[in-house]
Parts: C-alpha cells; sequence; structure tokens
C-alpha cells in the first residue's frame, strides 16, 4: 500500500486477524484498536469486550490505558477503534451511535461474514462518514 491518502480501513491481514479473533469470541463482539507503526503498516491491539450481553461491547478504562500505553511504546500511533457485529452488518446501532459521539476516535466496524461491505469506517464527525 504505498496510495499517500488512504481510506481508513482494515487491510486483509489485519481484516483476517479480527475474523478469527471473532471465531475464538462466538456470539461476542471483538474490540480493538487499529494502530499503525512508523512505515504505515497496521497492527491490531485486542481489548477485552467485559460486555456479559452478546451484541454490545464495554470496555475497560484501565484495559483500554494499558493498551495505549502498550501502543506508545511500541511507537505505533491509534488511528481506529475497532469492533465487530458477529451477526449483523458493520452498520452503527443506536448504542454504537452513542457511544462513538463520546469517543474521539474514528471507529471501523466489521460486520459478520454475510455482509458486503464487510467492513465500515467512521471518521469524525459523524457527518464525514466514510462508505467503502
Ligand atoms: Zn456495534
Amino acid at each position: 500500500m504505498t496510495h499517500s491518502k488512504r481510506a481508513l480501513r482494515l487491510n486483509q491481514a489485519s481484516l483476517a486477524l479480527v475474523v478469527a479473533w471473532q471465531r475464538a469470541a462466538g456470539s461476542h463482539e471483538v474490540c480493538a484498536l487499529c494502530a499503525v507503526d512508523h512505515a504505515g503498516r497496521q497492527r491490531l491491539l485486542q481489548l477485552t469486550n467485559h460486555a456479559e450481553l452478546t451484541g454490545a461491547f464495554e470496555v475497560s478504562r484501565s484495559d483500554s490505558d494499558a493498551v495505549r500505553a502498550a501502543a506508545t511504546r511500541l511507537g505505533l500511533k491509534i488511528v481506529a477503534f475497532v469492533h465487530t457485529h458477529p451477526h449483523h452488518g458493520p452498520d452503527m446501532s443506536p448504542r454504537d451511535a452513542q457511544c462513538f459521539d463520546r469517543d474521539t476516535l474514528p471507529w471501523i466496524i466489521v460486520g459478520d461474514v454475510a455482509t458486503l461491505p464487510r467492513q465500515r469506517a467512521y471518521a469524525r464527525p459523524l457527518a464525514d462518514v466514510v462508505v467503502h
């Protein structure tokens, strides 16, 4: 990937990793931070989803802080928050929209295997939604 102006999206390797994590997580949503290294390569840092219910996610502040600190140590720049919809497409739920409003990162949502597009990026502000 050498495009200077890349759309925000998971590359194939990152998407494959999310799919593998999803397989292990069953019906629970998977959460991660998407970061890039100095060479622009994507790195995914998984966050623990503490939500007991399926169809939801809950990331603790301490987990998030620990992962962000690790990213800083590794010289990574966090570019997006990623979560999955194991049984739906990559569209925001009303609850997602509320959380997104309170977040500061762009989001990437990865939908289930049957959906196209498989992933959708939400830039900030919400009015600038990037549709792939
Ligand atoms: Zn969601």
